[in-house]
Formats: structure tokens, sequence, C-alpha cells
């Protein structure tokens, strides 16, 4: 269905077309060229990262980090159930097993306090998500990983250009995921990359991502001829989309301020109703500077949420909710991920209600969106 605000839409900033114009002209299409390097080394600059490798998407990085842990059947990852599929399905895909843990009421991520209650001995991986580009309680979960000798890997999808008392997002696990997705902040239709925290990951992650193959040694001349070295796939993305994806990223700064006053003007003119008790908007802790990845409201109740959602869609506007929580899914009771009571997962996703919000929606179309909400919620 077409919404005469939609929830999303793809934009153009600055150079993406001219970069994709010049990487054809400079004769390098394939993975890798001048400009899948210019923005790896723009994201390790800009956001103090090791060492990052573009993807073909956040779901390509979340399945090279889950290769990366050297998972064996059985083996156990943390995760909220309260996520997008690819958390899960990259780790379940190299023979773990999806171990729920329920998120908090305010910032919706992984609570924190319920992580040690579900380690065991065959627990390898926490795999904190932060929701809405706003961190996960990180010192706690890093505390908790190194007593028990786990790895973290950030599924940092909604958190490019989000930070933890002074750190990216994406740089405080072992390994952290990024997406550009086009639904994200900064996009390349789809996309994505992999922040490698540890330099002793580096080398296997290269291989990992060129087909299991050492290519990248060959280029740097430490060997003689490439072969097969481990088992990869193909998680190199195309330099059309690093092209495009570098006219983007050049643009962060204006394209983060543009975000923070369309994420304000939905604060500001909703916070009447937060006060009158109608609705709850987003937590944000003191640590966390948030990208401004998008603005939700929890309501009273599930009637309230379907209403709502009705109501917006049928003046065309194309509010959504979110996630189907994992341990309620099909493919989630399949696996046998249902066994924990997991309240606030439930609670939240049926009260839940994102607002359209994109880099060109327009002050009319942010208070026409208000304008519904309100009407909605105080009649
Ligand atoms: C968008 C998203 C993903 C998947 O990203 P893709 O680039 O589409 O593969 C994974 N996890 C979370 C939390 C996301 O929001």
């Amino acid at each position: 269905m077409e919404y005469r605000i939609p929830f999303n839409k793809p934009f153009l900033v600055g150079r993406e077309l001219d970069s994709i114009a010049q990487a054809v002209a400079l004769g390098n299409l394939a993975g890798d060229g001048r400009f899948t390097q210019s923005c790896c080394r723009l994201l390790e600059q800009r956001l103090g990262i090791n060492r990052v490798l573009l993807t073909p998407s956040c779901t390509a990085a979340l399945e090279m980090a889950a290769l990366l842990c050297d998972l064996e059947p059985g083996d156990e990852v943390i995760l909220p159930s309260f996520t997008f599929v690819s958390t899960a399905s990259a780790f379940v895909r190299a023979g773990a097993r999806p171990v729920f843990v329920d998120i908090r009421a305010d910032t919706l991520n992984l609570d924190e306090k319920l992580i040690e209650a579900a380690v065991n001995e065959r627990t390898k991986v926490i795999v904190p998500v932060h929701y809405a580009g706003v961190a996960c309680e990180m010192d706690r979960i890093r505390e908790i990983a190194r007593a028990h000798r786990l790895l973290v890997v950030e599924d940092a999808a909604q958190a490019v250009n989000s930070f933890y008392r002074g750190k990216a997002l994406g740089s405080l696990g072992d390994v952290g995921c990024y997406s550009f997705h086009e639904t994200k902040n900064f996009i390349s239709g789809e996309g994505g990359a992999l922040c490698v925290n540890r330099p002793d990951l580096v080398e296997r992650a290269e291989i990992l991502r060129d087909k299991g193959t050492n290519r990248q040694k060959f280029f740097r001349g430490q060997v003689d001829k490439y072969t097969w070295v481990d088992v990869g796939s193909a998680y190199v993305p195309s330099e059309l989309v690093g092209a495009f994806l570098f006219g983007q990223l050049e643009m962060m700064q204006a394209i983060s301020d543009r975000r923070r006053q369309i994420y304000e003007y939905y604060r500001q003119s909703l916070q009447p109703l937060a006060d009158e008790g109608l609705v709850r908007l987003p937590t944000v802790p003191e640590g966390c500077t948030q990208n401004f990845h998008l603005f939700y409201l929890l309501t009273r109740d599930a009637k309230t949420r379907d209403g709502l959602l009705a109501h917006l869609n049928s003046r065309g506007i194309g509010a959504v909710f979110h996630y189907v929580p994992l341990h309620s899914s099909p493919m989630g009771r399949k696996l046998g991920c249902d066994v924990r009571p997991l309240p606030v997962t439930d609670a939240v996703s049926a009260c839940l209600i994102r607002l359209p919000f994109y880099y060109t929606i327009t002050a009319d179309e942010q208070a026409d969106v208000v304008r519904e909400v309100t009407a909605y919620l105080r009649a």
C-alpha cells in the first residue's frame, strides 16, 4: 500500500551518483575498489574503529561474526527476542542455539540484570542489539562476558554513529555489525559492515569475507599465490554499493543534524501526550549518545496501538509496528526457544508503533503525523 507520508523514503544527499559514475570510469566494479576502501577508512577514523570491512548487508556481517566465534553444535548464544531475524539466524546457521533474554522496559535493550541467569557451560556469545541506536549497558555486559569467557557480538545495525560513554557502538564488542539498508540512517540500498575490534581476528575475517581464500594477503604481496584456506562465502559487496555509500558517509554530519531535528520535533510535540499518560516516549539513559535512528511510541495497551495504527494508515500515514518476537515466531518455537517467559518483550511488541522518519520528511508532514496521533489518542 502506498502512503501519502510513507514510513521510509530512500534519499540522495550528496555525491552518490557522481561517485558511481566515477567508479565506472575507474574500471573496477568488483569489490574493494577505491570507494569501498574510502568508506572503511572514513568509518574507522570518524568512529575510532580498529578495522571496518564492508559487507553486502548487516545479515552477512552477523554471519561472518558467527563464523568468527567458532561455534560448535549445542553452543548457546544469548540475545534478545525483540530483534530482527538475522540476529538469531546468523548464529543458528553456524549451529548454535539461541537463548532469548528479556529486554528492559525503558530502552527495550537486552536487560543486563537477566543475562547471568541464562549463562551456563554451553554459553559462548552475548549479542547485544542497540535498539533505535541507543546503547545497551555495555560496561556491565562486557564485565559479564569477561567473567564467563564469552564473546560479545554487537548488533549495531541501527547504531552507526551512536556512542556509549564516548565510544562508538560497534567498537565495543569483539566484533560489531552495521547496516546500510535503505531503512537505516546512512544507506546504500542493501549494505553493511563488520567492525573487527580485535586485531587478532582481522586476518580470518578477511579470509571468510573473500570465499575462504587468502586473496587479501596475496594483494599485499604476503603470499605468492592465493588459495582456499577456510570456509567462507561471498561477503564482499560491489564497488557500486561502496560508491553510493561513500556519497552518504561524506555527509554523515548533515544527515545526523537533520535526523536530530526530526526526532526533536516529534519529542517536543508529543511530550504533552506523554505528560497526560497517554503514551510513553523513548528513553535515552545517561552516557548514551544516540543517532536518532527512529521514533517510537508505546501505547498503554495493544488495543490502543492497533487502533492508532489503523487510524494513521487510514489517513495515509505509513506508521508501522516493529518485531514479532523471535521466541514466538514459527522458527523460534520449532527451535524450542519459547521456554523462558519474556513478559517485557511480549508487552512492548504489542504496544509499540514507529512514526514516519526519513531525511526528506517535511515540517508539514511531521505536523500532520503529530496531529493525527494526538487526535486519536485524545478522542
Ligand atoms: C536492519 C537490521 C538488521 C539487518 O540488516 P540488513 O543490512 O538488512 O541485513 C539486523 N539487525 C537489526 C537489529 C536491524 O535493525
